[in-house]
């Protein structure tokens, strides 16, 4: 399975691909995660991207593509894998689609989790106190939406005109929400235009 989570910051993808990883038996890649491990290593590309996540803005594409494309060549990704916050924007959407292609490993479904903003500001100020990420902060959590609603958003767009995209909704129990994605991954989407 070649699964895309999509979602504002916040919306659960990374608590969802956690639980979806062993029943899919494909790894969870998270580009934050991968960030955020540069970061804490203090490589170069971790110097680099420190800033710009701090202020709630996308780290720059190439870097983005080129950490990906040695991420996808490991051999556990073989099987598949549950991308979490990648893409971001209709550049990346472009990009992954030309790298699968090279690699032969279409998308088989996109899932959107969809959350709206107060319930988002509300479990980002919870997750900033827990774990205290700098770009939890509210003012930043307000920026990374307006980055989502801008640049984030019209990838759902892309993977819908493809016939990928699956809306599901991303408030309730985990387990709940975990079902509604099982759910959904067995149906055919809809092709819109
Ligand atoms: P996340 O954990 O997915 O919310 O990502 C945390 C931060 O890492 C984002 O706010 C961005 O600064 C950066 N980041 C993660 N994924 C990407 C991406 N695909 N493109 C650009 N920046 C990203």
């Amino acid at each position: 399975m070649r699964l895309v989570l999509l979602g504002a910051p916040g919306s659960g993808k990374g608590t969802q691909a956690a639980r979806l990883k062993t029943a899919l038996g494909v790894p969870h890649i998270s580009t934050g995660d991968m960030l955020r491990a540069a970061v804490a290593a203090g490589t170069a590309m971790g110097l680099k991207a420190k800033a710009v996540m701090e202020a709630g803005q996308l780290v720059s594409d190439d870097i983005l593509l080129g950490m990906l494309e040695e991420r996808l060549a490991q051999d556990d990704a073989r099987a598949g894998f549950i991308l979490d916050g990648y893409p971001r924007n209709l550049a990346q959407a472009d990009a992954l689609d030309q790298l699968l292609l090279k690699i032969g490993q279409p998308l088989d479904a996109v899932i959107k989790l969809e959350v709206p903003n107060a319930a988002i500001i509300g479990r980002c100020e919870i997750r900033f106190k827990a774990e205290g990420r700098a770009d939890d902060n509210p003012d930043t959590v307000r920026k990374r939406l307006a980055i989502y609603a801008e640049q984030t958003a019209p990838v759902a767009d892309f993977y819908a005109r493809r016939g990928k995209l699956q809306v599901v909704d991303g408030v309730g129990e985990l387990d709940q929400i975990t079902a509604r994605i099982r759910h959904a991954l067995q149906r055919k989407p809809a092709v819109t235009d």
